[in-house]
């Protein structure tokens, strides 16, 4: 059983629409696959219907912007109730400041010297319901600005330098009770991957655990082995359930193919276990 539980469409700033992620996924040979887009739940219909013509079992799940303590914190979200209006206007909110951030993003790369239009980040975000940074990344690509995303995030866009711009995000507490609220179950993803190591450590997990979280991604790209070892322990110690997968993003992230992280089948069967409200939390 290869199970990938983390991965981006067209929806958010991935490059294969749901339809061809899936298919992709039973290429690489997986056998469940979530689609994780950050903040949108809109890829779900197009991935189910083409997982029933391939193989795949598909799980649907969203990546949740969140804030912990100053810092931006992903919480991934299983089997949450699509409908649940909660959840749903939280989604709303954070998607409508991308928006809203978009537009002062390319207002103070403009004020640098990187003229570039909100017009032209649409140009190639396309149909995307969650606009985010790689997208202003592709437009300034587009401009001869910079050669791929990881040089126009570590140049323009990553906290500290000039494009970078805070958007809205619920606390990671607050998101945790909207995710058990509409029947889901909530990981950290890459806790340990960028900014957010130093918002948690093993005591500020034990606290997020308090507050309903369920597990953590260890298997995650941005881990190295020790980290992978560390973030174990912790999940053993808490009692958290250990995911992997790969964060996919199509050809906009290199060196996160699909499956090149994949989930225990044991702990798959806790997190479905968790979210029928039969695994106990
Ligand atoms: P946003 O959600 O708009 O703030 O953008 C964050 C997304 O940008 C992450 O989910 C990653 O997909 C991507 N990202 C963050 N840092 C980098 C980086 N250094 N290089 C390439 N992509 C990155
Ligand atoms: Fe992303
Ligand atoms: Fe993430
Ligand atoms: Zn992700």
């Amino acid at each position: 059983m290869r199970i990938d539980l983390h991965t981006h469409s067209t929806v958010s700033d991935g490059t294969d629409t749901p339809a061809e992620l899936v298919r992709a996924a039973a290429s690489a040979g997986l056998d469940v696959v979530a689609l994780t887009d950050h903040d949108s739940l809109e890829g779900w219909d197009d991935a189910h219907e083409a997982a029933a013509g391939c193989g795949v079992e598909f799980v649907g799940g969203v990546e949740i912007s969140t804030e912990h303590l100053g810092r931006g914190v992903h919480l991934l979200a299983y089997f949450v109730d699509r409908a649940d209006p909660a959840l749903g206007a939280e989604l709303d909110r954070i998607r409508a400041d991308r928006w809203g951030r978009l537009h002062r993003i390319t207002a103070a790369l403009t004020a640098a010297g990187y003229p570039v239009g909100a017009d032209e980040v649409t140009a190639v975000s396309g149909t995307a319901s969650s606009v985010g940074r790689p997208h202003v990344a592709d437009a300034m690509i587009a401009k001869g600005y910079v050669a791929d995303r990881e040089q126009a995030f570590t140049r323009f866009l990553s906290e500290g330098r000039v494009g970078y711009v805070p958007k809205y995000a619920p606390s990671t507490v607050t998101a945790l009770r909207l995710v058990h609220g509409a029947g889901g179950v909530g990981v950290l993803a890459h806790p340990w991957g960028r900014g957010s190591r130093r918002v948690l450590g093993a005591a500020s997990m034990a606290g997020l655990r308090a507050a309903g979280l369920d597990g953590i991604e260890v298997d995650h790209q941005n881990h190295d082995r020790i980290v992978r070892r560390d973030l174990r322990r912790i999940a053993e110690d808490l009692g958290l359930l250990v995911t992997g997968a790969s964060d996919y993003h199509g050809t906009g992230k290199t060196g996160h193919d699909l499956g090149v992280n994949t989930t225990a089948p044991e702990q798959w069967e806790r997190l479905r276990a968790l979210a029928m409200g039969v695994g106990g939390r």
